[in-house]
């Protein structure tokens, strides 16, 4: 599994590189979009790493050669907070973005997600922890505390469209597209509102201030990548 790293930041990237390295990545490290334009004219890639600020230009570019070559899924690494080039990297078609300084273990566990949405990665898992919530995916059916927990079709649906994508930040369009055809009724933007809210009275241990589903002001909502657990056994 090949890995293109552009980042100029050498202690960042020498750092990463290492680091997905020891996970059993290869990976092919760019300081500049030319290096990483001719990198991904080379040779295929499962997944492209990039920062924002190059020295000859932006990390979009590069997002943009990368989608031009069959769809290779992108992460972009952004300065914390900057929700304006998040909304343009998600905009272009980024799988995730990870602001920085970020942590190792949520990075690799984005790349990971980022690869089993694309497909590029197929680990067969049914079912998904979350701390004391589990949610089997082959049964349909959801736990909190060792307790069945029983959802309608649609707040399920809304719970799988955000499980699908850990840490990916989800628009309130984005999740009412991914409900639409088990909505019974017309759902609009407060419905949405509303079935959020009902999810988190079940699911959270204090829905006044939500754990699981997090809001991301102005974009939306998203379950932290960082909160998925392994399955025993
Ligand atoms: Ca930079």
């Amino acid at each position: 599994m090949k890995i293109l790293l552009a980042e100029d930041d050498r202690t960042i990237a020498e750092g990463l590189q290492y680091s997905l390295e020891a996970e059993g990545y290869e990976v092919v490290l760019c300081g500049s979009v030319r290096e990483g334009r001719e990198a991904l004219a080379q040779e295929p890639v499962s997944l492209c790493l990039l920062d924002l600020g190059l020295p000859d230009g932006s990390g979009f570019e590069l997002c943009r050669a990368a989608k031009a070559h069959g769809g290779v899924p992108v992460i972009f690494l952004t300065a914390c907070d900057d929700e304006t080039s998040v909304v343009m990297g998600l905009d272009m078609g980024a799988d995730d973005y990870i602001a920085k300084p970020f942590r190792l273990r949520e990075l690799l566990s984005r790349v990971r997600s980022v690869l089993r949405r694309s497909g590029r990665l197929s680990d067969g898992k049914s079912q998904i922890v979350l701390g004391n919530v589990r949610v089997d995916t082959l049964a349909a059916k959801v736990t909190k505390d060792g307790r069945d927990v029983f959802l309608t079709a649609l707040e399920y649906r809304l719970l799988l469209a955000m499980l699908a994508s850990p840490g990916k930040v989800l628009s309130r369009s984005q999740l009412l597209a991914g409900i639409w055809d088990v909505a019974e009724d017309f759902v609009n933007d407060n419905t949405l509102t509303v079935y959020i809210k009902r999810l988190r009275e079940k699911l959270e241990d204090n829905p006044q201030a939500p754990f699981l589903i997090r809001t991301v002001r102005g974009l939306g909502y998203t379950i932290p990548a960082d909160l998925f657990g392994e399955p025993e056994e």
